[in-house]
Formats: C-alpha cells, sequence, structure tokens
C-alpha cells in the first residue's frame, strides 16, 4: 500500500528561497579576486541569483545546457551555482589546476556553451579557447571597472550582463531527477571523468551533512569554506549552508596561512572546511606568530589523510576541534565523518585519537563495505582490509557518457568501487589504508604508504613524504620513502629510520629514505605516485 505523503521535488533553488526568506541577513563575505572584501547577504544573493538567472535566458542558455565556471571560491561563483541549476541548466564547475590538455578535454566532453571565469584564469582561456570550438561565450567574473582587454571571442562582463534583469525570475518546476552540476575527476591516468549530479542527490547530501554526525552547521555558524568550489562542489558547503541558515566566508585566491587566519578573525568564522596542506600552513603561520583562532571551534580535514602530528597540533596547540572527513567526486563528495558520539564520552585522549586519525564513520545515507580480491565481503573487525565499497543516494551511478569508465567501476550488487583500501571496525569507523594500486605488497603482505607517509611526517625536519613499492629481489617490493625536507633542515636516512622505528610494525619500515626538493602532484594536489614509481623504479636499495 502506498502511502499518502505529497511528492514534492526535491530543488536546489529551495534552498536559497529558503535562506532568503527565514535567514535573510545571514552574511555571505568574500574575498574578491579583484582585492577588496565584498559583504552582502542571503536575501540579496537572491535577488541578483535571479537576475543571473534572466542573463542565462537572454544568452540562449536552455534546461540541459552545460554552463562553465572556473572561479575562486566567491559570491558571483555562488551565484552561477543556484542560478545555472534553478533554471535546469548544469552547472559544470572546472578545476583550473587541471592541466591545459585535460581541460581541454573535459570542456569538449561536456559540450559547455559558456564558460564563467574569474580574471585570474582569463589568460588560461585565451590560451586553450582555440580548441574549444563549442564554447560560444565567455564572461569574465568581474565588473566593468576591472574587464581587462581580452583576447577572447564573445566575452562579456559578468556586472554587465546582470545589471539591469529583473531580480524576479520564474524558476521552472523541475524533476528531481534532473541534471544539476557536472564535476570531472582526475586520476593519474587515462582521461578524467564526469560525475553527473542530480537536485535530489544533491538536497539530500545536504540534508545529511547538515546532521551533527556529518559536518553539523546550524544558523549561528560562520563557515570559511576553504575547500574549492571547482573542486567536489566545496563539500556541499554551497548547499548545505543555506539550508542551515549558516553564514559563508570565501577566501578568494589567498589560501595561505596568513591570509586565512586573519580573514578567520575579521569574520568570527565559527567552523571551516579544507585539505590537509591547508591547515599546514594555517599551523605554521599560527605558531610564527604565536596566535590561535578567536573563534573557531570545528576545523575539517579531508581530501588526503591528515596526519596525526597535524591533528595534534591544531587541537592541543591551537583548542580547535578537528574532525576528519573522507568523501569522493562521485559520492557529492561526503561519504563519512569523525564527529565523535556519544559511546566515547569519557574515553581517554589516546583512545580518541586513535579515531580522530581514522577517516570516520559513515553518514547517514552512505552504506560501506570492504570486500576481498574476490568480492567477498570482509568482516569490520577493523583489522581484515580490502577494497571500499559504497552506495546510496548521492553516489554515482555511472560516469558522464563514458562507457569505458564505467567497466569496472561498479560490482555485481551495484555497489560503487571507491579504489581505496580500507579497514572498517566493529562499530563502523572507517580507515583509509591506501589507495588499491598504491598499496605495497612485501612477501605478499600488504603494507600502508600513507601510514609510513603520516608517520615521517611527524619528524619536526620533515615537511612532506610520499612512499612507494620499489622492487626487491626476495620480498618483491619494499617501501622506499621520498621526503622533503623543511626549509634550513638537513636531516639524515638513519635519523629518520630510528624516529619512524617505534611507529610500525618492523617489517613496514622503510628499507631506504631519499630526500628531495619537491614531491609531484596532481591537478587536485595529490601524491603523483605514478610518476614516483617510473622515477625510482631503478632505485638500489641498501643491502639489509
Ligand atoms: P577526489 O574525488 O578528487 O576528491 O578524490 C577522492 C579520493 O581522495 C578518495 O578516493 C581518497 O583516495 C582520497 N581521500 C579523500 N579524503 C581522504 C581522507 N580523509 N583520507 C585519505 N584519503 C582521502
Amino acid at each position: 500500500m502506498h502511502g499518502l505523503m505529497m511528492d514534492r521535488p526535491l530543488s536546489i533553488i529551495s534552498l536559497i528561497d529558503f535562506a532568503a526568506q527565514y535567514h535573510g541577513e545571514t552574511p555571505i563575505v568574500s574575498r574578491t579576486v579583484e582585492g577588496a572584501i565584498h559583504r552582502y547577504d542571503y536575501r540579496r544573493a537572491h535577488g541578483r541569483i535571479q537576475q543571473l538567472a534572466n542573463a542565462l535566458v537572454r544568452l540562449g542558455v536552455r534546461p540541459g545546457d552545460r554552463v562553465a565556471t572556473i572561479a575562486w571560491n566567491g559570491y558571483r561563483h555562488f551565484e552561477l551555482y543556484y542560478a545555472i541549476s534553478g533554471m535546469g541548466a548544469v552547472c559544470h564547475t572546472i578545476n583550473p589546476r587541471l592541466f591545459d590538455a585535460q581541460i581541454k578535454y573535459i570542456v569538449n566532453h561536456a559540450s559547455d556553451r559558456l564558460i564563467f571565469a574569474d580574471l585570474t584564469f582569463v589568460p588560461l582561456l585565451e590560451r586553450l579557447a582555440a580548441a574549444l570550438p563549442r564554447v560560444e561565450r565567455y564572461v569574465v567574473m568581474t565588473d566593468r571597472a576591472h574587464m581587462p582587454a581580452i583576447a577572447l571571442p564573445n566575452a562579456l562582463c559578468y556586472e554587465e550582463l546582470v545589471e539591469g534583469e529583473s531580480p524576479s525570475f520564474d524558476w521552472p518546476e523541475l524533476d528531481e531527477r534532473t541534471a544539476s552540476g557536472l564535476c570531472y575527476t582526475s586520476g593519474t591516468t587515462g582521461n578524467p571523468k564526469g560525475t553527473l549530479y542530480t537536485h535530489r542527490s544533491t538536497v539530500l547530501h545536504a540534508f545529511s551533512v547538515n546532521l551533527s554526525g556529518g559536518i553539523g552547521m546550524t544558523c549561528h555558524d560562520t563557515m570559511l569554506p576553504v575547500v574549492p568550489l571547482f573542486h567536489v562542489n566545496a563539500w556541499g558547503i554551497p548547499y548545505s549552508a543555506p539550508m542551515a541558515g549558516a553564514g559563508l566566508v570565501f577566501p578568494g585566491a589567498k589560501l595561505d596561512g596568513e591570509s586565512l587566519f586573519s580573514l578567520m578573525e575579521s569574520e568570527k568564522v565559527t567552523i571551516t572546511a579544507g585539505v590537509p596542506t591547508v591547515w599546514l600552513g594555517l599551523v605554521d603561520y599560527m605558531r610564527k606568530h604565536g596566535t590561535r583562532p578567536s573563534s573557531l571551534k570545528t576545523l575539517l580535514v579531508g581530501g588526503s589523510a591528515a596526519p596525526r602530528a597535524l591533528i595534534e597540533a591544531l587541537e592541543q596547540e591551537f583548542g580547535v576541534n578537528v574532525c576528519h572527513a573522507w568523501g569522493m567526486t562521485e559520492m557529492s563528495p561526503v561519504g563519512t565523518s569523525g564527529r565523535l558520539t556519544r559511546g566515547m564520552a569519557g574515553w581517554p585522549r589516546e583512545r580518541i585519537m586513535a579515531r580522530k586519525i581514522t577517516q570516520g564513520h559513515a553518514v547517514y545515507g552512505v552504506e560501506m563495505k570492504i570486500v576481498d580480491a574476490e568480492g567477498q565481503r570482509l568482516p569490520h573487525d577493523g583489522k581484515a582490509y580490502g577494497e571500499l565499497l559504497v552506495r546510496g543516494p548521492w553516489v554515482t551511478s555511472g560516469y558522464f557518457e563514458d562507457a569505458e569508465a564505467d567497466r569496472g567501476a561498479f560490482d555485481a550488487e551495484g555497489w560503487f568501487r571507491t579504489g581505496d583500501v580500507a579497514t572498517i571496525d566493529a562499530d563502523g569507523w572507517m580507515h583509509i589504508v591506501d589507495r588499491a594500486k598504491d598499496v605495497i605488497k612485501s612477501g605478499g603482505e600488504w603494507i600502508s604508504s600513507i601510514a609510513i607517509e603520516n608517520a615521517a611526517m611527524g619528524h619536526p625536519d620533515i615537511a612532506e613524504a610520499a612512499v612507494i613499492g620499489v622492487p626487491h629481489p626476495k620480498w618483491q617490493e619494499r617501501p622506499l620513502l621520498i621526503a622533503v625536507p623543511r626549509k634550513d633542515a638537513v636531516p639524515t636516512r638513519d635519523a629518520v629510520l630510528d624516529f619512524l622505528r617505534d611507529k610500525m610494525s618492523k617489517w613496514w619500515l622503510p628499507d631506504d629514505v631519499v630526500f628531495v626538493s619537491e614531491l609531484p602532484h596532481t591537478a587536485t594536489g595529490k601524491l603523483l605516485k605514478t610518476k614516483l614509481r617510473d622515477q625510482y623504479r631503478d632505485h638500489v636499495l641498501p643491502k639489509a
């Protein structure tokens, strides 16, 4: 028997409608690319979003069209998120850190008709425009005074486009499964793959991350998302903050420790989210200046594994509660969160820390399992590890127009294969051991490269570390630690190995350490281990 409740479609535009009506004066503050701080609130954003939607219609944008953005975190980018999706088109956020060839590929693959770009990225588009035949117009996200002379066909100025438009738009009532957003992931091999979100997946994701076991924002919070709007929707914060009525502070292009700290202080930020590298910069700045944040309560970290030393520094030196989270572009992106649960009240610090360094427990709505090489489920005992698979209403069901990428991406039951290798304990806390491709196999046993990297980053003289397996005649593979020393530090191989000795099993200890001035990264800031493996394929390990 069917129930008798209304079947109202979930829609992205309802989020900003709600925020404008019930949290209209809640601020949205942006450090602009042009330099000044811009301030307005949900009510004024709501009006401008409708002006922008009217402008998009005038430019001929139709439902289903892909409209791209290539921009920092700022209020105009936020407006585009809502205007494009709200009118039924697809907001394709482009990651400017991708390589030129990848950007060309994704713009053409997505058939973007328009590209909106911050001033910073005009040169990039001038360079690529000739190879983007389907793009009809470029809109520079600035005002008339800052509009550069540019070599782009049909270039428009954002503020000129919007001004004079009516601040009232008759939003279409969309099927909740209508595509709303598109974001490409860049692996280390092959072409980027597109994840196509829906209104439904986006709104459900926002509900879940707003729960106290997720990100848990309220209308008393001010959120500073350092995680970019151009990558994995800034963890969905542009949607979940309006739903919660939380204030927003957008940092623009300045993501160094000093700029972030000053913005957090001036805007009384209570909660923030970013990748470990950004927080290492913040910690360095605060240490150097003997200062600590005055209103920041919670700091979310994810995107790659947060080293224990970072979590401890933030919590013990600076009094900020750290929550480690995990997710993927293909998951909208949040899958897990390390928010403490009731059963952990009163636990000693060390026991809590052992949980904090894991990636947390699934948020409501996400299911997880780990499987062995044959696809058989492994126990959730905190010890068995295998590939992590997920399913849920905001997990991809297939890549955008890419049958090749779909092959092998799902198991027979339809779960999505994350490519991460993890353990899950009896309470559901998940710990990423490695990427499946990066796990080191020594004598048939697995070694976690991430665990060794994180331990090495606890060494005071090491700024960044990567661990890869190199061929070994007896053990097939043995770990090699490649480390970047901190500025002015000169660590030695033996000192680093001594430091690691009591932090891992004896057989996990790297066979060798090499020091380099920098490590290769992917366009999204992850260690590019394929390159390191190529580079060190013939590395001769010292004899034991
Ligand atoms: P992306 O889709 O670019 O966000 O990349 C997703 C991948 O980043 C995941 O599959 C993980 O390998 C990695 N990742 C994200 N968050 C974490 C985390 N907290 N710890 C370890 N790896 C992470």
